[in-house]
């Protein structure tokens, strides 16, 4: 594993295609060639390489997560009260909800993420952004912690994003003090990660909860089912149908540059490279990704995959 790793690395760093986001003017400081493969076994064994180490914001990769820690608190029924599981085959920050409902496609896109956001600030009132670092550092298996100058730099541009939570506002998709929903999805993708991390975190998403190194419950079995489905047929964007044919397992990338990966029973795939396609999806990470699963046979239905004991035979 190491040296498939290893070869990965070699093998898409001198890929340059795709820029960094600009649109959060402190995400265009990141630095392009930053490139780190770090996968995860959901018992617990790292195999890295690249730029493991380095600090980045999570961005959309918070969204699987605060739609697990919900379904935990309110319950799946509560929840999908206000967003529904559906792709929207449109971009992650389209201004529109699902004709006929009035609420947000699924909540892998902005407007679904806030509105779980919404819910957390709703049940938890300022205690809210409290309760979600505590459950994104469980998750990782380390105190996490904001980045105040990406947090600020959305917050004083994000007008897209504030339009998205005044239109689920306006439908009573979300409660009054939209604001203040606003400010904790903005702070929730603000929180700092490394490759490591979000590694960690898949790997805990694929043991079913149970963090691999400090034995913690982070999230119900429950959940995990739902944050599983919603990424693989959602995770990804406007690729994801694209992601499910072609690499064929749960995945969440963000506008920093990270894409996590989860191999049901069987581990965490994460990767860290800030220069991003069309689709707001690290190249880098993708190619990757698709690689490795194609070498492993890591896709839900190749014939390769015969469930949590593959993995044990080749390790
Ligand atoms: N904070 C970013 C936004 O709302 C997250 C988007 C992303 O990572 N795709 O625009």
């Amino acid at each position: 594993m190491q040296a498939l790793v290893e070869a990965a690395h070699a093998k898409y760093a001198p890929h340059a295609t795709g820029d960094v986001a600009t649109y959060i003017p402190e995400l265009s400081k990141a630095n392009p060639d930053h490139f780190g493969i770090c996968t995860v076994t959901s018992d617990g064994r790292v195999f890295e390489m690249g730029d493991c180490d380095v600090p980045f914001t999570i961005q959309s990769i918070s969204k699987p997560f605060t739609f697990g820690m919900a379904i935990d608190e309110l319950g799946r029924d509560a929840v999908l009260a206000h967003v529904g599981v559906e792709p929207s085959g449109d971009a992650f920050n389209a201004i529109e909800l699902q004709n006929g409902t009035n609420l947000p496609f699924n909540p892998m896109v902005n407007a679904g993420a806030i509105t779980v956001s919404a819910l957390l600030h709703k049940a938890h009132g300022p205690a809210a952004l409290d309760a979600l670092l505590e459950r994104f550092s469980a998750l990782a298996g380390r105190r996490l912690s904001i980045d105040q100058a990406v947090y600020e730099s959305e917050r004083r541009t994000g007008h897209r994003n504030r339009a998205i939570a005044h239109l689920l506002l306006n439908f009573g998709v979300v409660h009054e003090q939209a604001e203040a929903a606003l400010d904790l999805y903005f702070q929730q993708c603000s929180i700092l990660v490394t490759c490591r991390d979000l590694a960690m975190m898949a790997a805990t998403l694929s043991n079913m909860g149970l963090h691999p190194v400090t034995g913690e419950m982070v999230l119900s079995v429950n959940s995990i089912r739902d944050v599983l489905s919603v990424m693989f047929t959602c995770g990804m964007y406007d690729y994801s149908g694209q992601w499910a044919f072609r690499v064929g397992v749960p995945a969440k990338s963000g506008v920093s540059g990270g894409v996590m990966a989860v191999v049901n029973r069987q581990m965490g795939i994460a990767t860290y490279s800030p220069r991003l396609d069309r689709f707001g999806n690290s190249v880098r990470g993708v190619e990757t990704c698709a690689d490795l699963a194609s070498q492993l046979g890591l896709h839900a239905f190749d014939c390769l995959n015969i469930g949590s004991g593959f993995l044990d035979t080749i390790l």
